[in-house]
């Protein structure tokens, strides 16, 4: 048998949503990265957002991977506005866009 392996608690998992990097991270809720507005709540127990990451984007909000979430292509361009340069990926018809729309 090997030693044991230590139990280590990943920082993460303390409360702190605001971690970039989309690394391993706690299971934050869904927030607009520019108005801030909540998108989603996150249901730990079942490891799922109500509603549901599907239905957002359904509705139009954009997800980007590794960075998070905006409620609106408006949003997702203000942010990038506000830092001077193009930092998403956009579709043929100019929209941010890294997932297809359910
Ligand atoms: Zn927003």
């Amino acid at each position: 048998m090997a030693a044991p392996v230590p139990v280590r608690i990943p920082v993460a998992w303390r409360h702190s949503s605001r971690a970039l990097g989309g690394m391993k991270q706690s299971f934050p809720d869904i927030v607009c990265e520019q108005c801030k507005k909540m998108l989603a709540r996150a249901d730990v127990e079942h490891a799922t957002h109500v509603p549901p990451p599907e239905s957002l984007l359904a509705a139009g909000a954009v997800a980007v991977p590794n960075f998070g979430w905006f409620c609106s292509q408006e949003c997702a361009a203000l942010y990038e506005r506000a830092n001077g340069r193009r930092i998403f990926d956009r579709n043929a018809a100019g929209e941010v866009q890294y997932y297809p729309k359910p």
